[in-house]
């Protein structure tokens, strides 16, 4: 057996360098005492911003300092735990850290209503003048909230109110994480095993089909169990949008959620229509999984089952790079050269090591280049999974590079679309290197179909089911177990009716769903998929302006709205155009997967 890797063992090539932060823990303590004296400086600037043009940018370059500052401490005690998250030392600096942000954000908050009291056109005359030109993207936004800020008095009522809005989630978060038991489930080999919602996923991938259905009926009952207190929450989580967007003067939650990011509603409902369109293709690739997997009935549960070709990619974290490296030349020579630095400058921290953190992602200061963690194993999700944090980790090194740091970082609605376009150039690069080895198409393929079916019409489901359930409850309908069930279940019959059986069960999968208590956060990862689709297929089809078009947007961060900054690097997401030429794709996809397996080995 491989022996476990230790921060102590692991080859420190593999690992990411801290110093380009903090040289050393004392550099981090001295620049927390620095911020802790500069964050009094900034609470004392308030009732200045009536004092003119240079009272308000002394205060605003100070915010900016000081939220730089901050982000390397918090960034830095961040990663450190996350090396080894048994270390007390790290664990205090994190929390620390993280207390130190609140307390400076409240010493600043006083800045957002200050500016919103200026007399009229005075932030107008500011956006326009070239002194403020790093500030300008904020300043806009903040004049775009003005019809929804209220007096004083009020906001710090809706601040006061804020906690009590979040006991929903708090009190899910607990039920879930801490009190909930699903019980056991029989594993392949006969032997049962505590259930989790996270070893479900794992479960639902298993050949054995008694063994699947076993987990998914045991998980599913185990939450309806609690469904009428979750239900409760959800209401809960429900009414506090409810009360918020009412108190703001919006006409629904979702335009209060959507018009922060300057989203229209439109953009919301066309995804929805357009991916209702895109079903009977679902449903045809369904069909083509269960006849694969030699199943009379699909069940839900069935759903998850990889295809077995016998083709796997095995590749240790340098050949991965060096993959990696190969699938984005479309991107440009020095999109390449740029990349290449991540591995031997130490971006990223490589491999599983003791406690360290799980999973992967990817962060940034604007000051340093970006860092990637990940967990790597010889697998494609593990070359996949590498290709899509440096997409996260590119678009910040471009953005960092290009723009100054109060308007570099991008916003969740862009974040996922970098990452997706390198997995989609990825899975492209493959296909052709492996041109005419069926089985490796069909993995690749298969794949790739999977995270359409999982991204763009799952998450789509979601949002419809929020947005109806947030629509019933402002009709004046309460939110109950029963009504909640019903109509996830009429949606999952919708979605996959065509060519699964829908089991009464499902209509309890969304109380195992923690997205909701972000209210309308998910239909980003339809949307942001379907963007980088379109995108992706242009820069392969040679376009040299496509090409520009992308790499410009790389370089944007938070300079711009994000529905502009996606109009800059060539889709058009006001329209439902790029989600339907994505699901085009898709179903290209479907008929290549349908003939290659309809061929013989
Ligand atoms: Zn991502």
């Amino acid at each position: 057996m491989e022996m476990e890797l230790t921060r102590a063992t692991v080859d420190p090539k593999y690992t990411w360098d801290l110093t380009r932060i903090y040289e050393s823990d004392e550099a981090w303590e001295k620049a927390f005492a620095e911020v802790k004296e500069q964050g009094d400086a900034i609470g004392k600037l308030a009732g200045t911003l009536a004092g003119g043009k240079e009272a308000v940018l002394t205060a605003l370059r100070l915010e900016d300092e000081l939220g730089l500052k901050l982000s390397c401490i918090y960034t830095y005690a961040m990663m450190k735990q996350n090396e080894d998250t048994t270390v007390g030392q790290y664990q205090a600096m994190l929390g620390r850290a993280a207390s130190l942000a609140n307390e400076v954000m409240a010493k600043g908050a006083f800045l957002t209503p200050e500016l919103l009291s200026l007399e009229d056109g005075v932030l107008e005359s500011y956006i326009a003048d070239p002194d403020f030109a790093d500030f300008d993207a904020s300043l806009k936004k903040t004049l775009r909230l003005k019809p929804h800020t209220l007096s004083a008095r009020e906001e710090q009522l809706l601040a006061m109110a804020g906690e009590v809005c979040g006991a929903s989630e708090n009190a899910y978060d607990m039920l879930t994480d801490a009190d909930m038991d699903l019980g056991k489930t029989r594993g392949e080999d006969g032997k049962k095993v505590k259930l989790t919602d996270v070893r479900l996923l794992s479960f639902l991938g298993s050949r054995d089909r008694a063994v699947r259905k076993a987990a998914y009926t045991n998980v599913m009952n185990g939450y309806n169990k609690l469904g009428n207190a979750i239900a409760a929450m959800y209401a809960g989580q429900v009414k506090g949008d409810i009360f918020n967007s009412r108190a703001r003067g919006y006409s629904s939650c979702r335009e209060s959620y959507l018009y922060r990011d300057s989203v229209s509603e439109d953009v919301y409902d066309s995804l929805i229509d357009a991916v209702h369109g895109g079903v009977d293709t679902l449903s045809e690739y369904l069909r083509i999984k269960k006849e694969q997997l030699g199943l009379s009935v699909m069940h839900l549960y069935d759903m998850y089952v990889g295809v077995d070709t016998g083709f796997e990619i095995s590749m240790d974290i340098d050949e991965a790079f060096e993959t990696f490296l190969e699938a984005v030349k479309p991107l440009g020579e020095d999109y390449v050269a740029d990349a290449s630095r991540a591995l031997p400058d130490r971006w990223i921290d490589c491999y599983e090591t003791k406690n360290k953190r799980g999973g992967a992602y990817s962060t940034s200061v604007h000051c340093a280049a970006p860092y990637v963690l990940l967990n790597h194993k010889k697998t494609y999700d593990g070359l996949s999974t590498l290709c899509h944090e440096m997409g996260h980790a590119m678009h910040s090194f471009y953005s960092n590079k290009h723009q100054p740091s109060a308007k570099a970082d991008y916003t969740i609605f862009v974040a996922e679309v970098a990452s997706t376009c390198n997995e989609i150039l990825l899975s492209e690069y493959l296909m052709k290197k492996y041109e005419g080895n069926r089985a490796a198409q069909i993995m690749l393929i298969g794949h790739l179909l999977e995270h359409f079916r999982t991204t763009v019409f799952r998450q789509t489901m979601f949002a419809e089911f929020e947005h109806k359930a947030h629509k019933m409850a402002e009709n004046g309908e309460t939110l109950t177990r029963d009504s909640l069930c019903a109509m996830y279940y009429d949606l999952n019959k919708l979605y996959y009716g065509g060519a699964c059986k829908v089991d009464k069960e499902v209509s309890y999968e969304w109380m195992r769903i923690p997205h909701f208590y972000s209210s309308f956060y998910v239909y980003k990862y339809a949307t942001g998929f379907c963007a980088a689709v379109a995108l992706a297929r242009g820069i392969l089809s040679g376009d040299a302006e496509k090409l520009a078009s992308y790499r410009k947007f790389l370089t944007l961060g938070g300079s711009m709205p994000p529905i502009e900054e996606l109009k800059v690097a060539g889709v058009d997401m006001s329209t439902p155009q790029p989600v339907c030429e994505a699901l085009d794709y898709f179903a290209e996809l479907v008929l290549q997967y349908r003939e290659l397996l309809s061929q013989e080995d």
